[in-house]
């Protein structure tokens, strides 16, 4: 029987693994499909982790995390963790490979991942002009063009946190309203240096050996092209939030969650069934960022820790 178990070896889920096993608990396994680490391995450039002041891959910063936790007693099971279940105070998880494991408590740390808009050049330039966060990428762009591509309160919103770092941020939409609050809306519309640009289709982001040139959209009013010379493209069309561990045969989810699929948690981390919790960019409010996700890491574990008595 485990005392924890956490699904997910990102920053969230080995900085729990961390604090749970050095702050006592004996049998914490963490489930990781991959090598650990996270999302953030696949990005070359990180500059806003606090205490690293040079500019480094995601690979780089995350290389010291996972001995750093197992050396305090965390295991490391390299599976896909494909269900998890309740019965009285016990937990069941499955894993792909056919495995099951009992713990007394469990934390989701799977994290999110965003959605593809599906444009020509959107693979290619990925890290590379084209970007899915604003905030770990915004600075790069200081003072230049970007283009944003959605119309959800997330493209609204990045759009106008970009406006205050760059010279005139391009919105590049599909139609011409917006699925956003209200206020969002409006907010971006008094932004001067946002050029909404809409009813359009994107045909393709361009770009050299150097990165992203600019982008071409068509109209859908008369088919013409124009082209947007940006250095940077941000795309916010949605993310998928990976709580497939939690959903139900039914359909139904194990826990709370809201209409994204983001696992509703309270301030310390805990769901709405005892003993669950979840941390880092699955859980509703997510300011998605590895510090972020650490600190969730950290204030989960101190629960659990608790929890278990
Ligand atoms: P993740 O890092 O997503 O980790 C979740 C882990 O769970 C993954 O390793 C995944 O393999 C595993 N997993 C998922 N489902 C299962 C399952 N069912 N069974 C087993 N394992 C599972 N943040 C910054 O602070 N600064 C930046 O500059 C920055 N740049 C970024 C650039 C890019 C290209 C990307 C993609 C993200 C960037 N981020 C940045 C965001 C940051 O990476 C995330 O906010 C952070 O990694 C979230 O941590 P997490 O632990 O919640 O989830």
């Amino acid at each position: 029987m485990l005392d924890l178990a956490i699904i997910g070896g990102g920053p969230a889920g080995l900085t729990a693994g961390l604090y749970a096993t050095r702050g006592g608990l004996k049998n914490v396994i963490m489930f990781e499909m991959g090598m650990p680490g996270g999302q953030i391995t696949g990005s070359s450039e990180i500059e806003n982790y606090p205490g690293q002041d040079k500019v480094m891959s995601g690979l780089d910063l995350m290389q010291s995390w996972p001995a750093q936790a197992m050396k305090f007693g965390l295991k490391h099971e390299m599976s896909l963790v494909s269900s998890v279940s309740k019965n009285s105070d016990i937990f069941t998880l499955t894993t792909s490979d056919g495995k099951t494991f009992e713990s007394k408590a469990v934390l989701l740390a799977t994290g999110s991942v965003p959605k593809k808009a599906g444009f020509k050049g959107e693979k290619e330039f990925f890290g590379r002009g084209i970007s899915t966060c604003a905030t770990c990428d915004g600075f790069f762009y200081k003072n230049k063009e970007v283009a944003v591509i959605g119309g959800g309160d997330s493209a609204l919103e990045e759009a106008v946190y970009l406006s205050k770092i760059c010279s005139k941020v391009y919105l590049v939409h599909r139609r011409d309203t917006y699925k956003a609050a209200p206020s969002t809306i409006e907010h971006m519309k008094h932004t001067q240096n946002i050029e909404e640009v809409t009813n359009v289709s994107v045909e393709e982001v361009y770009g050299d050996n150097t990165g992203v040139l600019g982008l071409k959209v068509k109209s859908k009013e008369d088919g013409s092209i124009r082209d947007l010379n940006v250095p940077g493209v941000f795309v916010f069309v949605g993310r998928d939030v990976l709580n497939e561990p939690i959903k139900q045969e039914d359909g139904s989810f194990l826990c709370e969650v809201n209409e994204q699929g983001e696992v509703i948690v309270d301030l310390k981390m805990k769901t709405s069934v005892p003993g669950l919790y979840a941390a880092g960019d699955v859980r509703i409010d997510a300011a998605k960022q590895v510090v972020c996700a650490a600190g969730d890491g950290a204030t989960a574990a101190v629960n659990i820790i608790e929890f278990l008595g």
